[in-house]
């Protein structure tokens, strides 16, 4: 039987991307039965009944599940912040890669709009760019605007669904457009697909992009740590996970506690104390969380 991966739902059909045939399929009563609904990002298996058209029999297990927008099987977040307009935020960064990190997926880092930056502003991007490699991420710079940097960024889209994430008006679309510009993508975070305000429904779609797909909504559009408990944190701090080896005691959440081994390592300037200060707010605003029940 064929295999595809689902990249677009829309009106009760799904639409199975197989090799280089878009495959027009419906679901067959199995889902219902299974109380499952297929999702883009979905691996199926199909019945072709033509070269255009044919039936789901079967979704393969999924390695994650996004709700908004909701995609199965997603690699890769790719955080897209502006050096400037707006200016780069490192505590919303660190926020948007704590949930990331929760989620289990592999976080990106792309930092646009390099063409409109100083020479100062620059050179504060690199340093940034610099500590953030040492955390252990991928840091990309580039423009849209010149192209700059683009061909870093597509090695890292090949073979995986990614979704896009970062405030509205950093360059998401326009990424998009520089990545497919037969798409022809509206852009100033109005009218374009990724800019849309995070109330409206409407489907999701995988854009291909080489042997990659983007989807064309952002995900993690809601910022708050819901389901993120104290323990949680520090693993989605990766130099602070490795640095808490040293902890003496289990459980430590390196605020007070004595022989703590992220604190020496934040005094050494191994882990730049932003990140710390960052992760110790985290805390604090996880701690000030009403209980959920
Ligand atoms: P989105 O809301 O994240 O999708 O952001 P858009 O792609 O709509 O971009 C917001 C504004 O920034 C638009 O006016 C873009 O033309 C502009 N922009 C985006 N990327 C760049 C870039 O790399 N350089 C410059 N100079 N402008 C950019
Ligand atoms: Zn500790």
């Amino acid at each position: 039987m064929p295999e595809g991966k689902i990249v677009k739902a829309l009106s009760g059909f799904y639409y199975v991307l197989q090799d280089e045939n878009l495959i027009q399929c419906r679901g067959r009563g199995v889902f219902r039965k299974n109380k499952i609904t297929p999702l883009v990002g979905d691996e199926v298996v199909f019945q072709a009944e033509n070269n255009l058209e044919g039936y789901i029999l079967e979704v393969k297990e999924r390695k994650n599940e996004l709700i908004r927008p909701p995609i199965a099987n997603v690699d890769q977040a790719i955080l897209v912040f502006s050096a400037v307009e707006p200016d780069f935020s490192t505590v919303l960064l660190d926020r948007f890669l704590v949930l990331v990190e929760f989620n289990h997926i592999e976080p990106l880092i792309c930092i646009t709009k390099m063409d409109l930056t100083n020479q100062d502003q620059k050179k504060q991007i690199s340093e940034y760019a610099e500590q953030y490699k040492r955390a252990g991420y991928e840091v990309i710079l580039t423009s849209s605007e010149t192209e700059a940097g683009i061909e870093l960024l597509n090695p890292h889209i090949e073979n995986k669904i990614s979704v896009f994430a970062g405030q509205s008006g950093v360059g998401k679309s326009s990424l998009l457009n520089v990545l497919r510009p037969d798409l022809e993508l509206k852009t100033n975070g109005i009218s374009s697909h990724l800019g849309r305000g995070k109330h409206t429904t409407r489907h999701v779609e995988l854009i291909r992009i080489g042997n990659g797909l983007i989807a064309d909504t952002p995900g993690f559009s809601s910022l708050e740590f819901t389901n993120i408990d104290a323990e949680d944190l520090t693993y989605c701090f990766p130099e602070l996970q490795k640095a808490s080896e040293n902890c003496k005691f289990r459980g430590c959440l390196h605020v007070t506690e004595p022989k703590c081994g992220v604190k020496p390592a934040v005094e050494s300037g191994e882990i730049p104390a932003y990140r710390y200060e960052h992760y110790l707010d985290f805390l604090q605003e996880i701690k000030d969380r009403k209980p959920r029940y």
